[in-house]
């Protein structure tokens, strides 16, 4: 199948690591520009360097995504190098467990790293993207609709993310932008595996987290999110808009007594 993404020029906050680089991979296989903005730009080069080795096309913009004159900038810089802005994924961020018991000023700089920067890059970049006809691809998180404990900012910020992505969609219909969210649950990236180490027992926790995906007992691969995003910002996917796609193995929305320990639970 052609995505159409030959030659567009695609935005990838955190797009050097985890499931932002897995993304960044899968614009680049198919002939996109893919534009990576992060705060460590060894990592960002690396990356680039990789896919031009393969004559692939990308760009690293050394951003970090709380700094807004630094979004500004960077906006300016990939349409001066690049012509265009097709394709924003917003994808930045992290579970930051800033809780009840944290301080206020905590909690909102937990806002700033997780949800704020996504309205920061989409309002610079607003009017390219009105000239491209382009479309935006927010990810978010299971929390948001499940709540996790321990981690207000967060949730919080995610939940925003789902209400942001129904707003823009609305918003921005008049003018042929879409914009969709995708939901991961449980991926394995390196914010992940950073958490799973501060376990007692790692390599329990893991199996034990497996065990919980209701398809095929598994985390989601970094590869299954963004082939997802990829389809869903591509024209294939022309008249979806204000979706939330839960890329997640039926995690959130399966009933738990499919993966319960409890056989009596199975059976009802
Ligand atoms: P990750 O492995 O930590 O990668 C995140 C990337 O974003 C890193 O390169 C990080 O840079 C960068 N980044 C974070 N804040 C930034 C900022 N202010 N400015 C510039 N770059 C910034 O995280 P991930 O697991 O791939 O998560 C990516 C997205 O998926 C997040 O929105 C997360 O909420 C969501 N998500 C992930 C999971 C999961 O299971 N992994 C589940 C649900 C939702 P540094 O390396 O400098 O920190």
């Amino acid at each position: 199948m052609d995505l159409h993404l030959q030659g567009k020029v695609v935005i990838i906050t955190g797009g050097a690591k985890g499931i932002g680089a897995g993304i960044t991979l899968a614009f680049a296989a198919e002939g996109a520009i893919a534009c990576i903005l992060g705060r460590n730009s060894a990592e960002g080069q690396e990356l680039v360097n990789e896919l031009k080795a393969k004559g692939q096309h990308a760009d690293s913009f050394l951003t970090d995504m709380t700094d807004e004159a630094a979004v500004k900038q960077a906006v300016a810089d990939i349409v001066s190098r690049h012509g265009s802005i097709d394709v924003i994924v917003n994808n930045a961020g992290g579970n930051d467990a800033v809780g009840l018991r944290n301080s206020v000023s905590e909690f909102t700089a937990s806002l700033q790293r997780n949800v704020v920067h996504y309205f920061t890059l989409v309002h610079f970049a607003l009017d390219h993207l009105i000239a491209s006809k382009g479309n935006i691809v927010n990810i978010g998180s299971k929390t948001a609709v499940t709540g996790q404990g321990g981690t207000s900012g967060y949730a919080a910020s995610k939940g925003a993310i789902n209400a942001l992505t129904r707003e823009w969609a609305l918003d921005l219909a008049r003018h042929g932008i879409r914009v969709n969210c995708v939901i991961p649950a449980e991926v394995i990236t390196p914010l992940y595996e950073r958490w799973l180490a501060q376990a007692p027992d790692p390599v329990l926790a893991r199996e034990q987290l497996d065990r919980l995906v209701p398809l095929g007992r598994r985390t989601t691969t970094i590869e299954e999110i963004a082939d997802a995003v990829v389809f869903v910002a591509s024209e294939r996917s022309a008249h979806t808009t204000g979706q939330m796609l839960f890329v997640d193995g039926g995690y959130v929305h399966l009933d738990r007594a499919c993966t319960s320990e409890a056989s009596h639970l199975k059976q009802s």
